[in-house]
């Protein structure tokens, strides 16, 4: 599932007329925003983007905690870094 990296996002609408999927992407405050629920993750709209701004769910910092990152911090105290980094990957879109 693409979201939005409104940072770089120029609101220049090419991901709308890219997508096939009629309002999967709208505008909001000048900026795409993608309803995952409507989106049927083609990719087109990742190719129309001329600023990269659609980036995949993996690199969503909102998704953060939910799949990357799992089970950090496990087993403290019984050996430093036991856990670290397990679930890692899990819950990309793309
Ligand atoms: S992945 Fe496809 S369906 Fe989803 S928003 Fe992009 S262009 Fe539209
Ligand atoms: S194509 Fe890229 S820069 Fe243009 S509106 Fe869509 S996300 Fe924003």
């Amino acid at each position: 599932m693409p979201w939005v990296r409104e940072s770089d996002c120029t609101g220049c609408e090419l991901c709308i007329k890219a997508c096939p999927v009629e309002g999967a992407i709208t505008m909001r405050n000048g900026k795409a925003y993608i309803d995952n629920n409507l989106c049927t993750r083609c990719g087109k709209c990742f190719e129309a983007c001329p600023k990269n701004a659609i980036r995949p769910n993996s690199e969503n910092p909102l998704l953060k905690g939910r799949g990357v990152g799992r089970g950090m911090g496990r087993g403290i105290g019984r050996g430093t870094g036991r856990g670290q980094g397990r679930g890692r990957g899990r819950g990309r879109g793309f």
